[in-house]
């Protein structure tokens, strides 16, 4: 009886051999499918690839006309290989005419031709092209030709994704897998990037694809798939990720995989087909992925992309794959990554950084934070960008539109390359301001200060030119820790900040976490109105271990200096009194064991919640200083949750409502003489911080780069002028216009740039 798995052990043989051998890409293909027409017994092999336009074009064959090669096309979904490509399955028909999608080519000649096998070229889950053979008798092809065909179809894909076959690509065509596409995602920090493409999960490329012995290669896989399943139940066994439940899930996702006697039948199969251990698994992964795509409850692809891990993580035992070399790494890199954690992303150096894509993500993702902190232009639920890129691959981040263009053409190119221009000059522009006094064209001193939050911000204190830190967020280095920093760790950051800041005036706010900002270790209770619960000074007040520790922390890092320390997120003063008790026994506490203590100590609040609005006068008396945080006031005020995109820009920040409330603030401020700074987002837009100069604010606290436009504006800003007219109108019962409308046109008329 014939050995049935020596038929495709000899074909990858004799393909091996081809593959060697110096020959021209047209020549090597057609010997390719010679060779498997004769192994296969088949009276026509073909192969069609796939054409950036969409077309699946013949590049050669054995058996049909040869003068259709090149020539004949067919759409993607159209005719049996369109099918094919489409779906990403393959067919195995007796009576192709008979098939519905059947269409006939009449240059081919294929009309004599019954029995039909196909199979797509995949490469990680994408069709690159098609494979196919033809019998005059009407046959089924059995299962052992089937996954020999596939087997043969990754030499092919590996051909293609090198870039093989561009020698004999028709000028003015593309391959798919060179084709320039453009995602549509969400944007997440702004900026341009100009780049090339690293992946974060790097894909390990398989080069030894062929296997000497059988056996040999059963017996890797075997041994591999051990090891995988201990480390699997030994993480799953660990305590401490026992607790936690999304992560268990996953876990167990991997083990149940892990185990799936299908999955390792179908790898050992394609060892017996004469593939190595390791392009096993890459094969199998791909024909996976490749149904899985086509899938669109969100579960399944979720335990998909569970799947792909465990995958490569098999890959990377069998290979001895232990990451990127740093050689490899472009001094313009946009990073693609699925989904990737704050700590990940400060591992990459800095300085080449152009960009940051993920499929996944959101705006308040700490990967994202750290990303918009280091200036990084940012784009997230981008779907399926990974797989549709290679390392290498040139790339534009568009972070203002929240656009991947992955292979531009080189019209795009250009159109990009004179925006970055354009910013270039205007940074440059606001670098010049950086040491001009902040003084409005009628002579009021404003401060501009910065907000901050990890280490990564401090240098922007000297470029930005901002006066100081006025909003420096402690939760930041709690979010983008695996586990709580412990005191010295918040000792140590404080201590480094003040020392940056050589001097300027650093305000530091104590942990704002709850609400949308969660700590992974940090035990919170699933809450209806997140917004609104568990959060910020009320959690710290139930629990005042963690901020006494921090207070500690802060006291201990400013021995000597001044601390500026502020309360987020107070409802009632009386939360003051309290807070202020517990900084009272650190202080006596560090007292009585001979440390140090702050040289001078501010002690203010931020006014989020509109409860303090009827609470003014008390609260002016009873703080050092108090800082708007707008962007949760505005929330709260108008009712309007900052996050959801559908309310949150429902109403306008520079509305009437909005700007009295702002103005009843700095009224009673200056009733009482205490300093108030404002520190949301709105500080660190032109317009809206032309307003607030209006309504008499002279001190504000923004991203860095807002500074420079922002005292562009001040410049020219006749602050008197503004505040006249604006006090009137917000007081007109009557207004002839909008806020905003009278704010435009004013700086308009006055030539303000904004
Ligand atoms: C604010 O609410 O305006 C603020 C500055 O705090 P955060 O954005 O951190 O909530
Ligand atoms: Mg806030």
């Amino acid at each position: 009886m014939r050995d049935l798995s020596a038929g495709p052990r000899v074909l990858l043989k004799r393909l091996r051999e081809i593959m060697a051998e110096p020959l021209e890409p047209q020549e090597r293909l057609d010997r390719i499918v010679r060779q498997i027409a004769s192994n296969m017994v088949a009276e026509v092999c073909s192969v069609y690839v796939l054409r950036s336009d969409g077309v699946l074009e013949l590049y050669a064959t054995e058996g049909l006309n040869p003068d259709a090669v090149h020539l004949a096309q067919l759409k993607m979904g159209q005719g049996l290989v369109g099918t094919i490509a489409a779906s990403a399955q393959p067919l195995n028909l007796s009576d192709a005419q008979a098939h519905p999608a059947f269409r006939y080519l009449p240059e081919t000649g294929e009309e004599v031709y019954n029995s039909f096998l196909g199979v797509p070229i995949l490469r990680a889950g994408r069709s690159l092209g098609v494979l196919v053979v033809q019998n005059k008798a009407q046959r089924n092809y059995r299962e052992d030709e089937l996954e020999a065909l596939e087997t043969t179809a990754m030499v092919l894909a590996e051909m293609i994704a090198t870039g093989d076959l561009k020698k004999i690509t028709r000028p003015g065509l593309e391959l798919d897998l060179t084709r320039s596409v453009t995602i549509d995602g969400d944007s997440y920090s702004e900026g341009i990037g100009l780049g090339h493409v690293v992946l974060h999960e790097p894909r390990i490329v398989v080069t030894n694809l062929l296997n000497e012995d059988t056996d040999t290669e059963i017996q890797r896989m075997a041994e591999a798939l051990g090891s995988l399943r201990i480390s699997i139940d030994d993480m799953l066994s660990r305590r401490e990720i026992a607790m936690e439940g999304e992560h268990r899930e996953v876990l167990e996702t991997y083990r149940m995989f892990a185990h799936d006697q299908g999955w390792v039948r179908r790898m050992e199969e394609a060892i017996r087909n004469g593939l190595t251990a390791e392009a096993a698994v890459e094969k199998v992964q791909s024909d996976t992925k490749a149904r899985m795509m086509r899938l669109t409850d969100p579960y399944i692809r979720e335990r998909m992309h569970d799947f792909d891990d465990l995958a490569n993580r098999l890959l990377r035992q069998l290979t001895g794959f232990s990451g990127r070399g740093s050689e490899s790494f472009p001094p313009d890199a946009v990073i693609f990554a699925r989904a990737m954690g704050a700590a990940e992303l400060l591992d990459y150096p800095r300085q080449n950084i152009r960009g940051l894509v993920l499929e996944e993500g959101a705006v308040t993702s700490h990967v994202v934070i750290v990303a918009r902190a280091m200036g990084i232009a940012v784009v997230g639920q981008a779907a399926g960008v990974v797989a549709l890129a290679e390392n290498g691959d040139a790339v534009i981040i568009d972070g203002d539109d929240g656009q991947v263009h992955l292979r531009p053409m080189a019209d795009l190119v250009v159109a990009y390359e004179e925006k970055v221009k354009l910013r270039a000059r205007r940074q440059e522009q606001f670098r010049a301001l950086r040491d001009v006094e902040p003084l409005s064209k009628d002579g009021q001193r404003i401060k501009l200060q910065m907000n901050a939050g990890l280490m990564v911000d401090l240098p922007q204190l000297v470029e930005s030119g901002a006066e100081g830190i006025g909003l420096f967020r402690t939760e930041l280095q709690f979010m983008i820790a695996s586990t709580m920093p412990k005191a010295e760790e918040q000792e140590g950051l404080y201590r480094n900040v003040l020392k940056q800041a050589k001097g300027a005036p650093v305000t530091f706010r104590t942990l704002d976490i709850g609400g949308d900002k969660v700590l992974p270790y940090f035990r919170n209770h699933e809450e209806e109105n997140p917004a609104l619960g568990w959060r910020a000074i009320r959690l710290s007040l139930d629990r005042p271990g963690l901020l006494r520790t921090q207070m500690r922390a802060l006291l201990k890092a400013a021995a000597g200096g001044e601390l500026k320390m502020m309360l987020p997120m107070i409802t009632e003063v009386a939360e003051i009194r309290l807070a202020r008790e517990l900084l009272q026994k650190e202080v006596q506490h560090l007292s009585k064991f001979g440390h140090g203590l702050p040289r001078r100590l501010q002690f203010g609040v931020m006014l989020e919640v509109p409860a303090l609005m009827w609470q003014l006068d008390e609260l002016m008396q009873q703080v050092d200083f108090v800082s708007v945080g707008s962007n949760d006031l505005f929330q709260f005020s108008m009712a309007v949750d900052r996050g959801n995109a559908r309310v949150s820009d429902r109403f306008d920040i520079l509305g009437r409502p909005f700007l009295r409330i702002l103005r009843d603030i700095v009224r009673a401020a200056d009733r009482h003489d205490t300093p108030v700074t404002l520190c949301g987002e709105m500080a660190g837009k032109p317009l809206s911080s032309m307003a607030l100069f209006g309504l008499g604010y002279r001190s504000v606290s923004m991203s860095p780069t807002a500074i420079g436009p922002v005292k562009a504006m001040l410049l020219q800003l006749d602050v008197g002028a503004l505040s006249t007219q604006l006090n009137a109108l917000l007081d007109e019962v009557n207004p002839s216009e909008s806020t905003r409308s009278f704010l435009m046109r004013f700086a308009e008329e006055n030539g303000v740039p904004i």
